[in-house]
């Protein structure tokens, strides 16, 4: 096990990039303390080279040591699997769990359009996620092409085991998974954030997912067909508190461990 003391908190933050024909295929980022820097960059560099769509051609490295002050201890929402008939019903499902989080049909709808359509200018995927205003479903995020990306988030040693061995016990896991369940640990936390909602842009990932502070983080599939290459985020705003720049300093640059884990319920099948 990596060494790392919650209450010294000396992190790095190791971040890697892979591209393939000049095309991003992977980023990753893991925080740990000095003595787990190689395993943490060996680790991503084999995940760039072992990548689904193929071996990375150019893979890069950064190691910074963050700012005590800013890192933030959590625990990870409670998760659900929502096994739907098709993508109809999936969407309705993400749809009716959004609206209890208390966004409107109309932003929601917005999302899915962009989704669907593409969300960065001329239709490619963004970067980042879009920020989605919860009752008009306006786009407020600065820059339309890049989003906004949530950045350094991981766990620590003791709740990545709790969640690697709960995860097991009921036969799901993989990168994926614990990557998007931390990225929704740490936007659920930022002020202003109602609920976001995501798939993939992977074509062969069809699994996408609803997070919100007091639903959980619900895995739902399929929310898109097979082979569809569009995907993205977005994080839903609360117009009546709108903060653009604690949120955004708070999805950038705040330090986010999630040192314990909520439940995780079995997946549950549904008919429309
Ligand atoms: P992925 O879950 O990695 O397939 O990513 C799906 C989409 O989510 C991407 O196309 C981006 O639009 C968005 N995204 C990926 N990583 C982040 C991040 N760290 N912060 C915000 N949005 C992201």
């Amino acid at each position: 096990m990596l060494a790392f003391d919650p209450m010294k908190a000396h992190l790095y933050s190791v971040r890697m990039h892979a591209s393939l024909e000049n095309r991003h295929i992977s980023g990753a980022e893991r925080l740990v303390g000095k003595e787990g820097v190689e395993e943490a960059a060996a680790s991503l560099v084999r995940r760039a080279l072992d990548h689904a769509q193929g071996s990375a051609e150019s893979i890069r490295l950064s190691v910074d040591l963050v700012d005590p002050d800013q890192v933030h201890f959590g625990c990870l929402p409670d998760v659900h699997t929502f096994d739907a008939p098709d993508v109809e019903s999936a969407r309705k499902k993400a749809l009716q769990l959004l609206l209890l989080a208390g966004v409107s049909e109309d932003a929601v709808r917005s999302a899915m359009e962009n989704l669907v359509a593409g969300a960065a200018p001329g239709g490619g995927n963004m970067r980042g996620a879009m920020l989605i205003g919860h009752r008009s479903g306006a786009r407020f995020e600065p820059d339309r092409a890049k989003g906004v990306r949530a950045r350094h988030m991981d766990y620590s040693p003791k709740g990545r085991a709790e969640l690697d061995a709960a995860l097991c016990d009921q036969g799901i896991g993989g990168d994926r998974l614990r990557d998007a369940l931390v990225l929704a640990a740490k936007v659920m936390a930022a002020p202003g954030v109602l609920a976001e909602l995501c798939w993939s842009d992977d074509p062969d990932y069809t699994t996408g997912y609803v997070a919100a502070p007091q639903l959980g983080y619900n895995r739902i599939a399929p929310l898109k067909t097979r082979g569809d290459e569009r995907g993205g985020r977005a994080f839903f705003i609360d117009e009546d508190r709108r903060q653009p720049e604690a949120l955004l300093r708070y999805l950038r640059h705040a330090v986010f461990v999630a040192d314990s884990i909520g439940r995780i319920f079995p997946p549950e099948r549904f008919k429309q």
